[in-house]
């Protein structure tokens, strides 16, 4: 392993209270060091507040993403074995099939999830009931439907709510509400943190783990981050009779149950629907909502009327080039961020890695092809 700074962080600031902010703050605190989390509203007011949050590793990725993945869903494993019957995460499968036309890929995603040794069973139709309850066979395309007996899901706002508990107990600090905060560096270092009402907290390293907002604080600090964010929509709809327990993902729709007996649903071609607004609101409309919710209602088995319960719109963090974005700013000593696609997948193995490298300054192998210096480097390497 690589040695790239002293062990001597005691007292370190986290900046975010979503899933990777509050993670962080918790593998921290564990590590016995002083830990502040300060966050700009409520905890889970971004992102991880209305995620879809299924915990996967399907379908094509870098095989260093796919690793990092599924030690990611390796460690809710441990979780869950420790909540066993928790209502908030669930690892009851998930289900994909894909449109019937020239754009299936059902086949080729099954040979090579196969040939990587993810558990996968490719089902026709009438054999999806005999694995898992709860779904409309009919709305399954002839190409047939991958089952993943391994993945789950999670109810991040439980989670979070969990971990701060924990981590206050180990003697951490929560500042919410605090509004924008932003990294204080002193003599080229990140030395604390300055938030929008006046508080300043000194720290021997910052994480930054700001969702959408990272990107551009990086830029502040003179690094480039790529970042594709869109915004997305996640409905739920009331609670009803519900029957399914896999998490589903098909052409129109991907949903997945809650714990209080109702379910969340996303799409790709909702979000295209969004109207974003200059002051970073978004516009739905009613019918993208009616439409989600009867996709949704497509796919369940006996075509349940679903009735809308609640939405939530706003950015969904993705970086430039789909991969997660983690570690040190090069250059800032004591400058870390965090900003990741799939964050609740990788909401605690992100957490446990980055807290280990702050402390120790040991730089893990995991996190390798990970490092914010990549987009440095590549447009580096286009200017040349
Ligand atoms: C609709 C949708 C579906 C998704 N589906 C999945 C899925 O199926 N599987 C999966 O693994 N992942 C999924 N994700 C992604 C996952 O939810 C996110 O990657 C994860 O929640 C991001 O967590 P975060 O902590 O990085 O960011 P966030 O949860 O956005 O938290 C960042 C926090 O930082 C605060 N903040 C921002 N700027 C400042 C500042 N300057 N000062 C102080 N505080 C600040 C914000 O208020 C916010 O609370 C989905 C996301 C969405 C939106």
């Amino acid at each position: 392993m690589h040695l790239t700074a002293p062990s001597s962080a005691k007292r370190v600031a986290v900046i975010g209270g979503g899933i990777f902010g509050v993670s962080s703050a918790f593998h921290l605190a564990r590590l016995g060091v002083h830990v502040t989390l300060v966050t700009e509203g409520a905890l889970a007011s971004g992102a991880s507040g209305r995620s879809l949050a299924w915990l996967n590793s399907a379908r094509f990725r870098s095989a260093e993403y796919h690793r990092l993945r599924v030690i990611g869903i390796d460690r809710y494993r441990t979780l869950a074995s420790r909540n066993e019957g928790a209502a908030w995460l669930r690892f009851d499968g998930g289900l994909t099939w894909d449109a019937d036309d020239a754009s299936n890929r059902i086949a080729e995603a099954y040979a090579h999830e196969q040939a990587i040794g993810y558990d996968c069973q490719l089902l026709d139709a009438a054999d999806v009931a005999k694995v898992t309850p709860g779904i409309n066979a009919a709305a399954i395309s002839r190409q047939g439907a991958i089952f993943n007996p391994g993945e789950g899901w999670v109810d991040l706002p439980s989670l979070i709510d969990i971990l701060v508990q924990e981590f206050k107990t180990l003697g951490g600090q929560v500042v919410t509400h605090a509004g924008k905060a932003v990294v204080d560096t002193k003599a080229g270092r990140a030395a604390g943190v300055l938030t929008a009402n006046g508080m300043h907290m000194e720290a021997d390293a910052v994480l930054v783990a700001t969702g959408a907002a990272v990107p551009d604080m990086a830029k502040q600090a003179g690094h480039i981050i790529a970042d594709d964010t869109p915004i997305a929509l996640l409905v739920k709809s009331k609670p009803f009779k519900l029957a399914v327990r896999a998490v589903l993902n098909t052409p129109n729709v991907a949903l997945r149950p809650t714990p209080d007996g109702a379910i969340v649903c996303d799409s790709a071609w909702s979000e295209e629907e969004l109207n974003r607004g200059s002051d970073g609101t978004c516009e739905v409309k009613d019918e993208t909502l009616r439409r989600l919710l009867s996709e949704a209602s497509n796919v369940l088995e006996g075509n349940p009327a679903l009735e809308l319960e609640s939405y939530h719109c706003g950015p969904k963090p993705v970086p430039g080039d789909g991969e997660s974005v983690i570690g040190p700013l090069e250059g800032i000593p004591g400058y870390f961020v965090a900003f990741s696609h799939s964050g609740a997948t990788l909401g605690l193995i992100t957490g446990e890695l980055v807290a280990r490298e702050i402390v120790t300054g040991e730089m893990s192998p995991l996190l390798a092809n990970f490092r914010p210096a990549r987009f440095a480097q590549k447009s580096q390497a286009l200017a040349s």
